[in-house]
């Protein structure tokens, strides 16, 4: 099967692995340190906390931030849950805001100005498939409602713009991201006080770690606030030191297959439309497409299903889920939902030679023809 993402990870990984075992120490220590300013470095910033998931970056970020009960939080519906949950967790209320169009399916300036209230007091932007939004604008838009951007960079890593729209950004090295680690994250915040808070909470608040303290005289510590236990351990950071050499290549690898997907579908299924159609910086971390309204969507998943090609749908709308329903209910998102009932997520990987690319598109044009046809019943 032809998965949709795959980690690269091999040999190198392997020999960090050993390494890690070898030395007798497991958690919190010296490589996760060498990680956070390896990353930092990458993004042209001065340090970074690396933290067990994106999910606890994001909610570190609004702990740290002091946001809370009574606070609204605006985020996109299309994105992964762990958005809204982060917002959920420091018992805040998220605010979902419609896509600007289906070409550029990222958070809508003009929505989430109509939506602004007295209790409004962050943004959480997402970089949906790795395309960056307006920066210059929604700085704008921050400074005139006074509110705190934070980045959801989980789709993004590796551009040197990641980190710099706001307050934070939160980035996830879970299997299926740009970069893995299995499980794993990283907060990059340029405020020093703000880091620190974050540094602080992501170990239950304690004045030292037990790796600190190993090389300390005093083997007691404090405790200052109340935290979280939201650490990345040394077997996970060497992979990850492992991986940041590969991520800047691998990315353009990326932008390559994504180029030649662009040109293929064109020429061969023209009814298929490929969001960002205008040039935008991207660390092009899926390839959706929308597929066009005549077509059954079950039916092309099938058909490329059983040509031995994986699909996805990047969102299910997170207000359409349940748990949302019930928490945030009347939320209508006309163009989010229009955009989630089209699309459909083929394979993207630094593993997918060009050759492959033509197969997928082939089988493509195959599925949606057979299907508008309505011969796929
Ligand atoms: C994957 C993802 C997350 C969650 O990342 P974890 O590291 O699994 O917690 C959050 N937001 C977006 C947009 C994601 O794609």
């Amino acid at each position: 099967m032809l998965m949709v993402s795959a980690p690269i990870v091999g040999i190198p990984e392997k020999a960090a692995l050993f390494e890690v075992i070898d030395s007798g120490w497991l958690t919190m220590g010296d490589r996760v340190q060498e990680f956070e300013e390896a990353f930092a470095n990458l993004h042209g910033a001065e340090d970074s906390v690396a933290v067990s998931s994106c999910t606890a970056a994001l909610h570190l970020i609004l702990h740290a931030l002091g946001i809370g009960p009574g606070d609204e939080v605006l985020v996109p519906a299309l994105t992964f849950v762990a958005t809204a949950n982060a917002v959920l967790y420091v018992n805040a209320t998220p605010v979902f805001v419609d896509i600007e169009s289906m070409d550029v399916p990222l958070m809508s300036i003009a929505e989430a100005e109509a939506l602004c209230t007295p209790r409004t007091k962050a943004v959480i932007l997402v970089h949906f498939a790795g395309y960056l939004p307006d920066r210059e604008a929604w700085q704008a838009f921050a400074a005139r409602r006074g509110l705190l951007l934070i980045e959801d960079a989980a789709h993004a890593p590796g551009l040197k713009e990641v980190g710099t729209y706001g307050v934070a950004a939160a980035f996830s090295f879970y299997g299926n991201k740009n970069m893995t680690t299995a499980e794993g994250g990283a907060v990059i915040a340029r405020d020093r006080a703000l880091r620190d808070r974050i540094r602080l909470a992501r170990g239950h608040g304690m004045s030292s770690g037990t790796h600190q303290r190993l090389n300390s005289r005093t083997p007691t510590y404090d405790v200052t606030m109340l935290g979280f236990n939201y650490r990345l351990d040394e077997l996970r950071a060497a992979i990850g030191i492992v991986q940041l050499r590969g991520l800047p290549g691998w990315n353009e690898i990326r932008q390559i297959l994504v180029m030649q997907y662009r040109r293929l579908i064109a020429q061969q299924c023209p009814a298929v439309a490929i969001p960002f159609s205008a040039p935008r910086l991207s660390a092009y971390h899926i390839m959706p497409i929308l597929l066009p309204d005549a077509a059954q969507r079950q039916d092309v998943i099938d058909r490329l299903r059983s040509q031995g090609i994986q699909t996805t749908i990047h969102y299910p709308p997170v207000h359409k889920m349940t748990l949302y329903r019930e928490r945030c209910p009347g939320v209508h998102l006309p163009k989010t939902e229009a955009f989630a009932q089209r699309e459909l997520t083929i394979p993207l990987h630094p593993d997918i030679t060009t050759k492959t690319v033509e197969g997928v598109v082939a089988a493509l044009a195959d599925a949606v023809g057979v299907s508008q046809m309505g011969m796929a019943k």
